[in-house]
């Protein structure tokens, strides 16, 4: 493969999404260096480049064509979609699939002890936000005229510091709004992590590269949300068993070495075993129960 054809993948250099990309990455099989600070790091065993940006810049370089595939919260995204689309300029790109990390939501929060009626309460209000074009669909699709105070940082602290009236911000536990004396009331956007790819033309053996990409996310993404399940259970209760296990396929039933009665039952799970159905299993019978993490799975 020609340096030109190596796959260019944009991935965020520091912040909130850069460890889970690079190490989605990693688990995908690419072996890389991040050690040290550079904008470029080249796969050792893969044509793969990685491209360290701000994730404000990744959107703009899948748009533009200047790398193949991007790492991305899709609030991001979806802001510098609406942004070009505004500019009456091109936004394109492939969705190729959500990933399972950067959950947020963007959400307006008032002044705690402000009273608040419902949106209708922003008429005629200034936000403030990084987001005035998500904030700005949200607020048209309710009927909403708005003042905008566009703060690329410290947005928590508008209202303390009479810039707004009310702010539109990225809350995941709600902690930061709460030491800011804000209330959140309502939520405009649900946001993850997604992979995006460039439109438009693409070799053949780049586009089989992503392909294989693809399954190979799919299979650590799998993995992460299965689990295995190994127990002892008496021949007789093996069906009362199985009925408490969420199970994926048919479980694997296994003769035990000197033991007529009972039998091994190995499982792959969608989700892992509570406590309760743990209980409930050794109630019935079942021992040497384990559940053990899955780290790659091909379907
Ligand atoms: P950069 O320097 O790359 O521009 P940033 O400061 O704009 O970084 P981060 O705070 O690292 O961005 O957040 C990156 C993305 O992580 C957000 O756009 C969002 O999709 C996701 N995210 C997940 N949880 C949160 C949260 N609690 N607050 C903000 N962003 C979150
Ligand atoms: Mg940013």
């Amino acid at each position: 493969m020609s340096y030109k054809s190596r796959l260019r993948i944009a991935i965020q250099k520091s912040g909130r999404l850069s460890q889970e990309s690079q190490s989605l990455l990693k688990q995908c099989g690419m072996k890389i260096n991040l050690s040290e600070q550079r904008l470029i790091a080249y796969a050792e065993n893969m044509p793969i480049d990685l491209l360290r940006v701000r994730d404000d810049d990744i959107p703009g370089l899948v748009f533009d064509g200047v790398v193949d595939l991007g790492i991305i919260g899709e609030n991001v995204l979806e802001e510098a979609e609406l942004s070009r689309i505004a500019a009456n300029e091109v936004a394109k790109y492939k969705m190729l699939r959500r990933l399972d990390f950067g959950d947020c939501r963007l959400s307006l929060a008032v002044p705690t002890d402000s009273d608040y009626q419902g949106v209708s309460s922003l008429n005629e209000m200034r936000i403030a936000t990084s987001y005035p074009h998500l904030l700005k669909r949200f607020m048209t699709q309710h009927g909403i005229n708005f003042k905008s105070c566009l703060l690329n940082g410290s947005v928590e602290v508008a209202t303390r510091a009479g810039l707004a009236d009310a702010i539109c911000d990225l809350v995941s536990t709600g902690t930061t709004l709460e030491a800011n004396g804000l209330r959140e009331v309502d939520v405009i956007y649900r946001s993850k992590a997604c992979l995006i790819q460039r439109v438009g033309e693409i070799d053949t053996e780049k586009q089989a590269l992503i392909e294989r990409l693809m399954v190979r996310i799919q299979g650590v993404t799998q993995a992460r949300e299965s689990k295995y399940i190994m127990l002892h259970a008496p021949k007789e209760k093996l069906q009362e068993v199985i009925a408490l296990l969420p199970g994926m396929e048919d479980p694997t039933i296994l003769p035990l070495a000197n033991d007529q009665a009972r039998v091994a039952l190995h499982m792959v799970s969608k989700e892992s075993l509570f406590w309760e159905t743990m209980e409930k299993l050794k109630a019935v019978g079942a021992s040497s129960i384990l559940v053990l993490p899955i780290e790659k799975m091909m379907n």
